[in-house]
This record gives structure tokens, sequence and C-alpha cells, in this order.
């Protein structure tokens, strides 16, 4: 499968998800045979954030075996988050990696405000600063009601620069066009994937 495929598939996995129409009974006991036998072949990789609001398989009407998934609060990319996707990409030759970023945020929420914050959470809030930051200088206020979701949106190309600066591998398969990389923002009360580019 190419990334172009692999892309089509989530976007029409995500149409079923949003209008309530999964794919039905999905077997489930034959596909952990099957894949415990023959091995894993993902056709995408997702970052997405632990939000219990983000399950990334349903949202992408998505089985066992089909989607290689690291959730972290804010979606960020971490270094061990980097390594987990070339993983991904060098072991099972997944064509496509989504960044996925979503509405209402709570680690993005966390990030925004001026309170002190705990250290122990600062790995996470240190990540999300350079995006609103970025909002901020493009004239975004915190007041604007819609600033937490344009500071998501921002912080997922963030995620995807942080992902090229710790993996030179991916950002060379990229750049040969060899694996696709695609922001997306995904609406909690909708349900809806909005590709970003
Ligand atoms: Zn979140």
């Amino acid at each position: 499968m190419n990334s172009d495929e692999a892309l089509q598939m989530l976007k029409d996995g995500n149409k079923r998800f949003a209008s309530d129409q999964l794919i039905p009974d999905r077997k489930f006991k034959e596909r952990r045979e099957q894949t415990a036998r023959e091995g894993q072949k993902p056709f995408a990789a997702i970052l997405a954030c632990a939000d219990s609001r983000v399950p990334v398989e349903l949202v992408f009407d998505q089985g066992l075996g089909d989607i290689f998934v690291s959730a972290v609060a804010g979606n960020i990319c971490a270094e061990t988050v980097a390594a987990t996707f070339e993983l991904g990409v060098r072991e099972f030759g997944i064509p496509l990696i989504v960044v996925l970023g979503h509405s209402n945020c709570g680690a993005v929420s966390l990030a925004v405000k001026e309170d002190k914050i705990e250290d122990s959470l600062m790995p996470l809030v240190k990540r999300i600063r350079p995006a609103v930051m970025a909002a901020r200088m493009a004239g975004m206020e915190r007041s604007d009601p819609d600033f937490i979701n344009s500071v998501a949106k921002i912080n997922v190309k963030e995620a995807i620069d942080d992902l090229f600066d710790q993996s030179p591998y991916l950002k060379e398969m990229a750049q040969n066009g060899d694996v696709a990389i695609v922001p997306a923002f995904y609406d909690i009360l909708s349900g809806e994937v909005e590709w970003i580019e």
C-alpha cells in the first residue's frame, strides 16, 4: 500500500466513525490469529493525544494490526516517539505518519495557562510552549475563544518539526517521498478529522 492509499483508508474510516457507521462484526479472533502467525503490517503510524475522547482505532474505524499508535498528552514528539516511528517505518515499511491534534486539548490548555506549573509536568508543557508563542506572535490573544484550538493546530506542525529534528532518517524518507507525514486535527464533538494540509 502506498501513502495515498493509506491516507484514503483513514479518511474513509473516519467518515464511517463520524456518521456512526463502523464496520460491523469485526472478527478479532481470526485477526489475532493471523497477525500472531504472520506478524504485523500496519499501513499507518499515528501520533495522537492520550485524551480518552480520542480513541485512535475507533476514530479511523480500523482493527487489529492496522495502525501503529503512539498516544501522549498533547501529541508531542519526544525523543522516544520519534524513535518509535522510525522503528515502525524501518521494520514494517509504514508509508504514512499522521500527527493528530484535537480540540479542547487539556495538555494544550495547561501550556496556555500563565499560572505556575508543577515541575513534573514541564516535560509536556515545554514542548507545547513554542506553539503558544507562535500563536501570540501571529497576533492571537489568550482571550480569543478559539485560542487553544489554534495553538493545538500549530502544535501539530511543531511536533512534525520535532520528529524530523530527532529522526534524520524519517526526514530524509519524507524528503524523498518514501514516507508521507500528514498533520491532522480531530474535533471531539463532530468526530471529524480535518486534514490540515
Ligand atoms: Zn489532548
